[in-house]
């Protein structure tokens, strides 16, 4: 037996360490703790303020101010139809669909109800970086620790990979039945346009994750037709959609064209949604 053979079985027969997290990260938790005034206006620009610590309001309430003090657009809904916005959002128009935080599949089955699929590349640009190289520099690796093999690559900018490694926490104080869904996972970081589009894919960020393909599904894999996608049976447990809402992280597998190994950093969503009304109680 070599040395090699030895390092591959201690491996192996080791318990996974745990994912502790690291010592400066302190999760936020979205849907209970951050604290807001209804009275702000408009209502969807102070969630982006209370989602991202680093953004400043711009002196005109048209702008933010980004962390490295480059200004964004803020622009507010333009009232166009979901599937128009797709190429060329607004900022506000990021806020058109209220991302349901309810344990349910219900809202997804309206035609392009997809909360979140919606994106201002400018504003993740400037999040995020808007290259390649300069998002890699700055990743982070969370092992999936007690839940499974994964280890996500994100950022770590703007507390993602605290977050996710908060909610990956949170899960393992009941691993039990997660194992399938974080052994075989679609991963996380991946500079990337979405299929078939000329829209850059959130993995660019590092700011998404995906976890077991197969038992996410994914909408074109049913042959649907955009717009035309129906009823799914989720395989997902919900209180490991509910830990990563939690966290600020919302599911793909709300939208109408399910993605439902997709979780995504979209903390001011989840404000605007509690905001809203829509409770995870
Ligand atoms: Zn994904």
């Amino acid at each position: 037996m070599t040395v090699a053979h030895i390092l591959v079985l201690a491996s192996v027969l080791l318990p996974c360490a745990g994912s502790a997290l690291a010592e400066d990260c302190v999760p936020r938790r979205f849907t209970d703790e951050i604290q807001f005034e209804v009275r702000e206006t408009p209502d969807w620009y102070h969630a982006v303020l209370l989602a991202y610590p680093d953004l400043r309001a711009g002196p005109d309430g048209q702008t933010l101010i980004a962390p490295e003090g480059g200004e964004i657009a803020a622009a507010g809904p333009t009232g166009r139809q979901p599937a128009a916005m797709l190429d060329d959002p607004t900022l506000g128009d990021q806020f058109t669909q209220v991302y349901p935080l309810t344990p349910s599949l219900e809202e997804r089955q309206t035609p392009f109800h997809d909360p979140g699929r919606i994106r201002n590349q400018n504003f993740f640009n400037a999040l995020y970086h808007d290259n390649a190289e300069a998002v890699r520099a700055e990743l982070v690796t969370v092992p999936a620790g007690a839940l499974g093999a994964a280890r996500f690559h994100v950022t770590g900018r703007q507390g993602v990979a605290c977050q996710l490694q908060g909610a990956l926490a949170q899960l393992e104080q009941d691993p039990v039945g997660l194992g399938p869904f974080f052994d075989e996972v679609g991963g996380g970081f991946n500079w990337r346009r979405i299929a078939g589009t000329d829209r850059l894919s959130p993995h660019s960020y590092g700011m998404a994750i995906d976890i077991n393909p197969q038992l996410g599904q994914y909408w074109k894999w049913t042959g649907a037709a955009e717009g035309r996608v129906g009823s799914y049976e989720n395989q997902i447990p919900w209180r490991l959609i509910e830990a990563m809402e939690d966290h600020g992280f919302i599911w793909g597998g709300k939208w109408h064209h399910f993605d439902g190994m997709h979780f995504e950093y979209r903390p001011e969503l989840i404000i605007f949604s509690r905001m809203h009304g829509d409770t995870s109680e």
